[in-house]
């Protein structure tokens, strides 16, 4: 089936094709993730809702709006929690830094806020909401969390967003160091997506 993404960021799109591609064999559901720009590009969305879900669900309807009606929709809305930050950014990661969606002046921006927290206080997790509308507005919510803290300063290459800052629990290197494939195993957006593949594999979406 295909999936079309509410979203413009390329490194979701790839995370998310490579985790559909990786479904065991047994239990292959062959999903293609669309990117937006095959639809001509994703509309301008103020992501104002103050809630992941809320934010996935807006970007998905508006991405609807240049698509059949027999369309199935996927958005990804996320972010990174600090509990030394009260849950910040959380639902801002994109615009930590300003509204320019600056991604390198958001990690900057979080190394700077972060540098008086002292080891043992800088845990964190990412939080990912996918969300999929499909035709008569069905709509299904999969919520996945990945547990960590953060570096002093960041770590690694690969990757996108805050992922040289995020040592997920259980590990000694970052997401950005860690590489895809390890990152696609424990991931955030991993473990939504497990809970997606899950659920399209019991309804009728083979
Ligand atoms: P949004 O979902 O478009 O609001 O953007 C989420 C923001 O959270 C991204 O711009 C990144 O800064 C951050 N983020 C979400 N997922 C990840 C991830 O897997 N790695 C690193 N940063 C992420």
């Amino acid at each position: 089936m295909k999936l079309h993404l509410a979203s413009g960021n390329a490194h979701k799109a790839l995370e998310l094709q490579a985790l559909a591609d990786a479904l065991p064999a047994s239990r292959a559901i062959p999903i293609e993730i669309v990117s937006a720009r095959a639809v001509g590009g994703m509309p301008e969305v103020a992501e104002d809702t103050g809630t992941f879900v809320g934010n996935a669900r807006k970007k998905a309807l508006a991405l609807r709006a240049r698509l059949p009606a027999d369309a199935w929709m996927l958005s990804d809305d996320s972010g990174v929690c600090v509990d030394a930050l009260g849950g910040a950014p959380g639902v801002e990661s994109a615009y930590y830094a300003g509204p320019q969606g600056d991604s390198a002046a958001n990690l900057k921006k979080l190394v700077e806020v972060m540098r008086a927290v002292p080891d043992g206080q800088r845990g964190a997790q990412f939080v990912c909401v996918l969300l999929m509308v499909g035709p008569g507005g069905v709509e299904q919510v999969f919520e996945g969390r990945c547990e960590g803290s953060l570096l002093p300063m960041p770590r690694g290459g690969t990757g996108f967003g805050y992922d040289p800052l995020f040592v997920p629990t259980g590990f000694t290197q970052s997401y950005a160091e860690l590489g895809d494939e390890v990152k696609n195993t424990l991931s955030h957006r991993a473990r939504a997506w497990a809970k997606l593949a899950e659920w399209a594999l019991r309804s009728a979406l083979r």
